[in-house]
């Protein structure tokens, strides 16, 4: 019999993808499925990104880059951090990752030996918790509680430091919660981070999608001395629908990005070439079709948002970014005589025809996570198909 290294023993699969798949499945078997699972963007990669593309294959840029990414490519990206941040990185503290989720992944590998410790707030993004155990690393949560608006305080980060501590993760705008940290949040989570010397993990993924008055702010702009502890994490997947061309980057101290460039020149050798020109033509050319995109999320967010809190045994905060909502269903489940949210998330799929992904993935088992990157026409439908299966079983 084959022997997996144990490293894989505890490995969860993401949920998210495989409630994405299972609904393709279904729909595939021709059923009726209305996907609320997915993580990325529903419009095409923008025209422009797409041609620019296959212009470097035409003219020959299909081999190997440098490890770290194309020195053009990482121009836009510091130019990019210094008109949206107001941030000054050299081209050796920026690396090119394949998508963000392999940036972290790398970083993880570089920074934790075993034992070390990483804090992560729940609501989290599946993947952060399963990278810092691949990495040795163990994950310390703390609770962003509902009242808070999921967000954590000083206070509760502070509990959670020890000898161990290495790091701590901040995702604003967060996936699954959509919640936005403000300016003074940050400052406040900020002075415990240099207090206890811990690295800043700032995935500013969602940084593009943000609504009504809320501004993202990157706790790295804070001061001279967070932009030292900060490693943030960014890329083209969300902002500029470009989910699969998995391209991301890191920016931070020049020694941490040294070492994740070295150890991507054994693992990846370097991000898609095509996909480091289309990257360029996204950062260098017209921003428009990202607030196109920004606004169409955020009209869905207006319609929704109140249909899906007039369920029975639903209630949901209005996010302020991103492109998910992360209603309180414990009540719903219950009502319908379900044991818990899981077995609802499973019933919807299966009575309603509503893929939506339970909240146990994240940490916070009362809750699922339904994503807005879909059409309000199927959004509507959706939300009304939830309503009605809540209201015949209740
Ligand atoms: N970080 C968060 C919070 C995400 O939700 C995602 C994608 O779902 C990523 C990172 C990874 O993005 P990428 O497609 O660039 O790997």
């Amino acid at each position: 019999e084959i022997q997996l290294a144990s490293r894989v023993g505890a490995l969860t699969p993401s949920s998210t993808l495989a409630i994405t798949a299972k609904a393709k499945e279904l729909k595939a078997q021709g059923k009726d499925v209305i996907g609320l699972g997915a993580g990325e963007p529903d419009f095409n990669t923008p025209q422009h990104i797409i041609d620019a593309a296959v212009k470097s294959m035409n003219e020959g840029f299909t081999k190997y880059t440098p490890s770290g990414g194309l020195p053009e490519l990482k121009k836009e990206i510091a130019a990019k951090l210094k008109v949206d941040q107001g941030l000054e990185y050299q081209l050796n503290e920026i690396i090119v990752t394949s998508g963000a989720k392999h940036g972290l992944y790398t970083l993880f590998q570089v920074l934790l030996d075993e034992g070390d410790e990483v804090i992560i707030p729940i609501p989290y993004w599946v993947s952060y918790p399963e990278q810092v155990k691949l990495a040795g690393g163990n994950p310390v949560y703390v609770e962003g509680l509902e009242q808070n608006n999921f967000k954590i305080t000083p206070e509760q980060l502070k509990e959670k430091v020890t000898d161990k501590t290495k790091a701590v993760i901040i995702n604003s705008p967060s996936n699954p919660t959509g919640m936005v940290y403000s300016r003074e949040e940050l400052k406040a989570l900020g002075d415990v981070c240099l207090e206890n010397g811990l690295l800043i993990i700032s995935d500013e993924i969602y940084e593009k999608l943000i609504y009504g008055n809320a501004e993202h702010i990157s706790i790295a702009e804070l001061s001279e001395e967070l932009k030292k502890q900060t490693v943030i994490i960014n890329g083209v997947s969300k902002s500029h629908s470009m989910t699969g061309w998995r391209i991301g980057y890191a920016a931070g101290d020049s020694k941490i990005i040294k070492a994740m460039t070295d150890l991507a020149s054994h693992s990846t050798s370097n991000p898609t070439t095509p996909a480091q020109y289309a990257t360029i033509a996204a950062y260098a050319g017209s921003q428009d079709a990202v607030e196109t995109m920004r606004k169409a999320f955020e009209e869905r967010l207006e319609i929704i948002h109140g249909k899906l809190n007039e369920i029975p045994g639903i209630s949901c905060i209005k996010p302020q970014g991103a492109f998910y909502l992360f209603p309180n269903v414990k009540e719903a489940a219950l009502m319908t005589g379900c044991k818990d949210v899981d077995e609802f998330a499973e019933v919807l799929l299966t009575e309603a025809n509503v893929a939506v992904v339970p909240g146990s993935g994240f940490g916070a088992p009362d809750y699922m996570r339904l994503s807005y990157a879909t059409s309000l026409e199927q959004l509507e439908e959706a939300i009304s198909r939830i309503h009605q299966f809540v209201e015949s079983k209740a």
